[in-house]
């Protein structure tokens, strides 16, 4: 997509500091990181998010990011890490083309993640099956 920011990463049309490439993916260094090492992992064949996405786009985002998380938690000595998709504006999406965000993590390293809420009985189970409904 020609104004989609991350097509313009993937074809060096701006910089960025790629640290993974294959034949379907990218991953590089979020410009405004978390923690440091914060790395997006995208599918190079543009989709706006997971609805959109191709099947083996998501197994290959997948296979890279399981990939760069072992390099990100042993390279940088992390104590842990977290892969996180943000999907849609009401989720937080900013970059309108898909990207996995692997998070190096601390111990006591001050970043919260979501608040939790509680189910009622009656809740839990039409949830459920209100998911399981639409698979
Ligand atoms: P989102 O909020 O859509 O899940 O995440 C978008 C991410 O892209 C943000 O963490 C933001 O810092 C990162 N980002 C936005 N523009 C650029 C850019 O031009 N270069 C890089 N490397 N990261 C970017
Ligand atoms: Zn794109």
């Amino acid at each position: 997509m020609t104004d989609c920011i991350f097509c313009k990463i993937i074809k060096s049309e701006i910089p960025s500091s790629k640290v993974y490439e294959d034949e379907h993916t990218l991953a590089f260094l979020d410009i405004n990181p978390v923690t440091k090492g914060h790395t997006l992992v995208i599918p190079k064949q543009h989709c706006t998010d997971i609805f959109d996405m191709k099947e083996e786009d998501a197994k290959a985002v997948m296979a890279t990011a399981k990939k760069v998380a072992s390099a990100v938690f042993h390279g940088l000595n992390a104590s842990g890490v977290n892969l996180l998709n943000s999907n849609k504006k009401a989720a937080g999406q900013e970059v309108f083309h898909y990207h996995m965000h692997i998070i190096p993590r601390y111990e006591n390293d001050g970043v919260r993640m979501f608040p939790h809420e509680k189910y009622k009985e009656t809740d839990f189970k039409m949830t459920a099956e209100r998911i399981k409904s639409n698979l």
